[in-house]
């Protein structure tokens, strides 16, 4: 039976009552979304929208895309959920899959449900690995909401700092405003040495998003996890890279540390892998998939459905050539974006990113910060039918992650539309 359409007044109203109070979402006049199709969602009154933001890149092959779902509905049609105690072919031939995709010798997966599950997972191998505790991370990134991930997420935002393990040694990212990447890069390597020296012996693992999404679309210059890496392997700490938003081709590689020719030890994966159907996975050496030596077992991870579903994401991703597409595509919208840079100096400090993983930094002016500034670009650009998102240390970084398969003409149509709400926008600060 359809479910009826309550409305989006009705919807707002009952997450205000049901929900933690706590729940973010970006927009005043928030739209109830009903439906999807590709990469356009359609509210309740049938208003079509354009997806710039695809769930923060989850949705990498498009809404309800047929060539996935066929296959989602054929398998829950056919055996749903068992335990892993059994065996069963899907997850057997997707771990066999990834092993083909990932990088040097990781090909031991264990299957989870969440990011932060699989951060979770991949942080306690590394202590059991190593038998030390501490981790290094970056500030400003984002690594989950359990405990130990979130203690190792360095945006503040994002932390209840006063329960958080402790043994964290936050360093400076490889990106500084008022510096180059290069002495950027310079001087995290810097922090990095530091720590090391003084409690490197203490340390399991540095984990890192190898371009950080929520800290602000932040891509490191080429050679900085080279000099990591090697820094870390003089003090027998291991890399453990967080995939899970960069992952499967949306940089324009299917993992983003190729960028950085750099293999980590554990890399960790979510979102689009699953496009939309909740699997996770994280994913190591068959050496260091030897220190998880005690009885392990998820009950979802794995499953028939969400196996499934991510080999036909796979499949996809590869038949479409959906790497080649985001680079190409990515580099049509930044160039559309730089446009708008040189255009509105006095709104935009910067654009930034790779493939389709880019982000444009506003600037606060006059009595209306950089914050407010984004949040009306957002809701202006919502009213006119395109979604996009934010993040960033100040959330003043406009986030444009879409489908994988948006067109040129959807990037060249949203480039139009923004440059109006920019018009507009610069019109109001001369004001
Ligand atoms: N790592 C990164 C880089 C993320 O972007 C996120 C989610 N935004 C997570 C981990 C956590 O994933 P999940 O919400 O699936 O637990």
């Amino acid at each position: 039976e359809q479910q009826e359409f309550i409305g989006r007044e009705a919807v707002a109203a009952k997450r205000k009552q049901y929900f933690y109070p706590c729940t973010v979402h970006f927009y005043k006049n928030s739209p109830q979304l009903v439906r999807g199709s590709m990469q356009f969602v359609y509210d309740e009154l049938g208003k079509e929208y354009t997806d710039f933001f695809a769930g923060v890149s989850v949705v990498a092959c498009g809404h309800c895309n047929p060539a996935i779902t066929s296959r989602t509905i054929a398998q829950l049609q056919q055996l749903q959920h068992t335990t892993t105690v059994y065996l069963t072919q899907p997850s057997v031939d997707l771990a066999e899959r990834l092993a083909e995709l990932l990088p040097g010798d990781l090909r031991r997966t264990f299957f989870v449900n969440s990011g932060s599950e699989a951060n979770e997972g991949a942080l306690l191998l590394a202590r059991m690995h190593t038998g030390r505790k501490g981790f290094i991370a970056l500030e400003s990134g984002l690594h989950g909401r359990t405990n130990l991930t979130m203690s190792v997420t360095g945006l503040p935002m994002w932390r209840t700092d006063k329960y958080l393990d402790e043994d964290v040694a936050f360093i400076e990212r490889a990106y500084q405003p008022g510096l180059t990447l290069e002495e950027a890069a310079t001087q995290s390597l810097q922090s990095l040495e530091r720590v090391l020296k003084e409690k490197g012996n203490t340390i399991a693992a540095m984990i890192v998003e190898p371009i950080q999404g929520n800290g602000g679309m932040i891509m490191p210059v080429s050679w900085y996890f080279r000099e990591v890496k090697a820094l870390l392997n003089q003090y027998g700490v291991l890399l453990i890279a967080d995939e899970i938003q960069t992952g499967f081709g949306r940089t324009g590689v299917m993992f983003a540390m190729e960028h950085f020719d750099v293999v980590p030890d554990i890399i960790s994966m979510a979102k689009a892998l699953g496009n939309g159907v909740p699997v996770a996975a994280f994913a190591t050496s068959d050496e260091i998939a030897l220190s998880l030596n005690r009885p392990s077992a998820s009950t979802f991870g794995g499953n028939p459905v969400s196996a499934a579903t991510a080999l036909a994401v796979l499949d996809y991703i590869r038949d479409e050539h959906l790497p080649e597409r985001a680079a190409q595509l990515g580099d049509r919208l930044k160039a559309g974006l730089k446009s708008l840079q040189e255009r509105y100096p006095v709104l935009i400090a910067d654009v930034r990113g790779t493939g389709l993983m880019l982000g444009m930094e506003l600037i606060g002016t006059g009595t209306s910060d950089a914050a407010l500034l984004t949040d009306y670009v957002l809701e202006e650009m919502k009213d006119r039918g395109y979604l996009i998102g934010k993040n960033g240390i100040n959330r003043n970084v406009l986030a444009f992650q879409p489908p994988l398969i948006i067109t040129a003409a959807d990037i060249d149509g949203m480039i139009t539309v923004l440059n109006e709400v920019l018009l507009q926008a610069s019109a109001d600060v001369r004001k």
